[in-house]
């Protein structure tokens, strides 16, 4: 695996190009986070700009999330493009850089947003982190059809139903009554 940190003096004023795989632990990925099955193709274009560098790729490869209904894992390929700019606060670097010539993005750069370099480092690790964790869907469904679990006995109910709903058709607080157990006396 390449560096996913880069110093300035490593970025030559035509940019640097870089590919490389990244994995889990390379991201810094929690249990909390999707996994990544086996690794992300990373490549990206860092170029020197007024105040910092930029960084233009994508990221690609599969994510296994937790589907919200059923609880089982399933597989997304995905294509994760992405621009983002990098932040000097060195007064040093500010005063000696003028950016990359082939940067003409430079005058609308709003510096509230990105990253800030740390040790003149571009640190990439931190931002494909965060693509990946914005690339997840706001509901994470195996399929839209998925049926979920029963909500009693657990049963996957896209594998084969269960008889909960035959049993509670009664009363619509069956479910409710089973799950708090006998209510306490007074
Ligand atoms: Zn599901
Ligand atoms: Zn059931």
């Amino acid at each position: 695996m390449a560096s996913l940190s880069v110093h300035l003096n490593e970025i030559p004023q035509e940019g640097l190009h870089l590919a490389c795989e990244v994995g889990q632990a390379d991201l810094e990925f929690g249990k909390d986070d999707p996994q990544i099955q086996g690794a992300l193709k990373v490549t990206a274009d860092i170029v020197k700009t007024r105040t910092g560098a930029r960084a233009r790729g994508k990221l690609e490869g599969t994510l296994v999330y937790e589907c919200v209904r059923c609880l089982g894992d399933y597989k997304n390929f995905v294509k994760i493009p992405f621009l983002v700019h990098y932040h000097s606060r060195d007064p040093e670097f500010r005063r000696s850089n003028k950016g990359s010539d082939q940067d003409n993005e430079v005058s609308d750069i709003d510096e509230a947003e990105g990253y800030t370099i740390i040790a003149n480092r571009v640190n990439l690790a931190e931002m494909l982190h965060e693509q990946v964790i914005l690339a997840v869907p706001m509901q994470t469904l195996c399929s839209l059809e998925c049926r979920g679990l029963c909500q009693v006995c657990g049963q996957d109910l896209n594998r084969g139903s269960c008889r909960c709903r035959e049993a509670q058709a009664g009363s619509p607080f069956s479910i409710l009554l089973k799950r708090m157990g006998t209510p306490p006396k007074p």
